[in-house]
């Protein structure tokens, strides 16, 4: 693994930078590209960061940035830049833009990223890839503007859950501090990022929380979102981060999985622990990846079967 230094050497040295947030970008991973792109415009470089998809409607109030399509033209660049991607896998079908980069760098709070890439800096206990551009930008001594500040605190503010997460440590709330006084519009972010459901989203969030299943003692709570929930609540988008956690709000819950299946028929799980089961090293075993208490995987196999595996997972686990 790399270090800040390492990576600021290559930013430096490098001209124009392609900048690649994971795949269904979050609040951190198009947050901390946004300001990593400014970073480098401020030491007059070019930068563009390219999304996998449009931005859901909570985040595009994030200005800049494009959407990649396949075959699209894009300007030569000299590095490229996975930002948050936990594993290459994360960069989805733009993998090819990062494999062929004259230089690459990943920028990963995750403890599970295997290392990939030229240069590969990865911080296991930073709360957010954003706390990590920001001390970029104090590293190298570059201003936060206002709009910088507005991507930065949006980073912290999402992958901590609004400052609720275990992750929220001193330099969480230390950074968010620093981003306010650089001129970060907090209530904006939490109203754009918390106040702006869909109908469609929030009947699909009673259908997640009306179909709650128990576990072992009511120790483990799963909730299965098939497309036939998507249909029924009318949501196009397949956005669940509003859901994920809910399930391990319920007294007594100690571990919930939200499964979600697309439309491409993959389901996906989002694992959320409280203390003391590792969500990470389930979701490893299933080819996925994420953090302590909160991870998730991929896969393409029946809602019913992946469940099936999740609970044996979860049983070897519990003892
Ligand atoms: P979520 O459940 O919100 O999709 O993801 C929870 C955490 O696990 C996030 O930090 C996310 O980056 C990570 N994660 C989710 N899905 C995957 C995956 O398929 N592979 C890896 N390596 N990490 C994932
Ligand atoms: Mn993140």
């Amino acid at each position: 693994m790399s270090t800040k230094e390492q990576i600021s050497a290559l930013l430096l040295k490098s001209q124009s930078v392609l900048i690649l947030p994971h795949i269904r970008e979050d609040g951190d991973a198009a947050g901390s590209s946004l300001a990593l792109a400014l970073l480098l415009k401020a030491c007059g470089k070019e930068a563009i960061v390219l999304y996998s998809e449009p931005l859901v409607p909570t985040l595009q109030f994030l200005p800049g940035g494009m959407v990649y399509t396949e075959g699209m033209e894009l300007p030569a660049y000299d590095l490229c830049v996975a930002v948050d991607c936990a594993a290459p896998d994360r960069i989805g079908s733009r993998l090819p833009l990062f494999e062929n980069a004259p230089h690459s760098a990943v920028i990963d709070h995750h403890g599970t990223n295997p290392g990939y890439g030229d240069v590969c800096w990865v911080e296991g206990s930073s709360a957010a890839t954003g706390l990590m551009i920001y001390d970029l930008y104090i590293a190298m001594n570059i201003a936060i503007s206002p709009a910088s500040a507005d991507a930065l605190y949006t980073a912290i503010f999402t992958d901590t859950g609004g400052f609720r997460f275990s992750s929220t440590d001193a330099r969480v709330l230390r950074t968010a501090a620093s981003l306010l006084d650089a001129g970060a519009h907090h209530t904006k972010i939490y109203t754009e990022v918390y106040e702006r459901v869909s109908p469609q989203g929030y009947l699909l969030t009673a259908r997640a929380m009306s179909k709650t299943k128990m576990y072992f003692g009511g120790s483990v709570a799963i909730i299965c979102l098939t497309q036939e929930d998507f249909i029924a609540a009318g949501e196009k988008t397949e956005n669940t981060d509003n859901i994920s956690s809910l399930p391990r709000t319920i007294d007594g819950v100690e571990l919930s999985v939200l499964l979600r299946e697309s439309k491409n028929g993959e389901i996906h799980a989002s694992i959320r622990t409280k203390a003391r089961i590792n969500a990470a090293a389930i979701a490893l075993s299933f080819g996925g990846g994420g953090h302590e208490r909160a991870a998730g995987f991929t896969v393409k196999e029946p809602m019913d079967t992946v469940e099936e595996k999740l609970l044996a997972a979860i049983e070897a686990c519990m003892h």
